[in-house]
C-alpha cells in the first residue's frame, strides 16, 4: 500500500473519517519557484532553472523572457503572460501574486519566469514576500542578470585591476514620486557601472554624471539586446551617450556600461560613434 504523502496526517483518534476525506480530497498546495531566466540565451540558463522548467504544470513570464527560454519548459505546460507589450498596461503586481497564489493552491508546480536574476531589479523580492505571506512554500534559482551577460558578450571587463576597482549596478528608472540615483556619487573614475532600464533617461544618466565630476571621454558601451541573436552594442564616450542612443534608435532591453572598460568592447556588430 502506498505511503501517505507527508502533508497528510495519518489517522488518529483527533481526526475523524469525514475530516480525513477533506484532507484527502483537497490537493496538496503546490511549490511556487522564482526563476531566474538569464539575459536570453538558453545556454545561460542554469541547470536548476532548466529543472524547474521541465517540471513545471504552469510558467508565469513577462515579456523578457524569450521564446527559446521558454521553449525549454516542459510542453504540456501551461504559459500564462503577465508582461506589458508598448501602449499595453502590465498584468498589476498583486494579480500576479494572486495568480501564483492560486495556482499553488491548486497543487501545481509554478515556474515565475524572470529574465536575468529575479532579485536583480526584478520586483522578485515583493513576490516571495506575496507568496509567503500566503503560507505556500517557495524558492529562488538565480539567474545571469543582464550586467553579467552583457558584459561578457561584449568581452567588457566589470573590474580590472588598472582600470576598475568597483562596479555597481544602478537603475535609471525611478518609482513615480521617488527619487533617482545619487549620479554624483557615482562618478569617481575606475568605477564601472552597469546601468539598467536606461533607454529612456540617458540625457539624464549623462548630465548627472558629467555633473557629478566624470571625465566627459569615459567610454561607454550600449549593449541592445545581449546575449540574443539580435544583439548589437553600439559604444562612444560618455558625453555623447544620448546622442549615440537617439541616433542607433537603441531599443529596449538594453544595459549602459559606463567607465573606463567599456573601451574593451568588441563584437562584429559594434558600432563606433562617428567623429562628433
Ligand atoms: N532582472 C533582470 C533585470 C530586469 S530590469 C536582470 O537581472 O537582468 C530590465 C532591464 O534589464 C532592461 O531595461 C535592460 O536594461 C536590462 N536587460 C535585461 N535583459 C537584457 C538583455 N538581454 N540585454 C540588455 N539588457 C537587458
Amino acid at each position: 500500500m502506498p505511503a501517505f504523502p507527508a502533508a497528510i496526517p495519518s489517522p488518529s483518534a483527533s481526526t475523524g473519517a469525514s475530516a480525513m476525506l477533506r484532507l484527502l480530497n483537497r490537493p496538496e498546495p503546490g511549490v511556487v519557484s522564482l526563476v531566474g531566466a538569464g539575459p536570453g540565451d538558453p545556454e545561460l540558463l542554469t541547470l536548476k532553472a532548466l529543472r524547474a522548467l521541465q517540471e513545471a504544470d504552469v510558467v508565469i513570464h513577462d515579456r523578457l523572457a524569450p521564446t527559446a527560454v521558454l521553449d525549454r519548459a516542459r510542453a504540456e505546460a501551461r504559459r500564462i503572460y503577465v508582461g506589458k507589450r508598448r501602449g499595453e498596461h502590465s498584468v498589476p503586481q498583486e494579480e500576479i501574486a494572486a495568480l501564483m497564489v492560486a495556482e499553488a493552491r491548486a497543487g501545481r508546480r509554478v515556474v515565475r519566469l524572470k529574465g536575468g536574476d529575479p532579485f536583480v531589479f526584478g520586483r522578485g523580492g515583493e513576490e516571495l514576500e506575496a507568496v509567503r505571506a500566503a503560507g505556500i512554500e517557495v524558492d529562488v534559482v538565480p539567474g545571469i542578470t543582464a550586467a553579467l551577460g552583457c558584459a561578457a558578450a561584449a568581452g567588457i571587463p566589470l573590474t580590472h585591476r588598472d582600470q576598475a576597482q568597483a562596479v555597481t549596478f544602478v537603475t535609471a528608472e525611478t518609482r513615480a514620486g521617488g527619487t533617482g540615483p545619487d549620479w554624483a556619487s557615482l562618478s569617481a573614475a575606475n568605477h564601472t557601472l552597469a546601468i539598467y532600464m536606461g533607454v529612456a533617461g540617458a540625457a539624464a544618466v549623462q548630465a548627472g554624471l558629467l555633473e557629478g565630476g566624470r571625465a566627459a571621454d569615459t567610454p561607454v558601451a550600449v549593449i541592445e539586446n545581449g546575449s540574443r541573436p539580435d544583439q548589437r552594442i553600439v559604444t562612444g564616450r560618455l558625453d555623447g551617450l544620448a546622442r549615440l542612443i537617439a541616433r542607433e534608435k537603441v531599443v529596449s532591453p538594453a544595459l549602459l556600461i559606463v567607465g573606463e572598460v567599456a573601451a574593451w568592447a568588441q563584437s562584429q556588430a559594434v558600432v563606433q560613434e562617428a567623429a562628433a
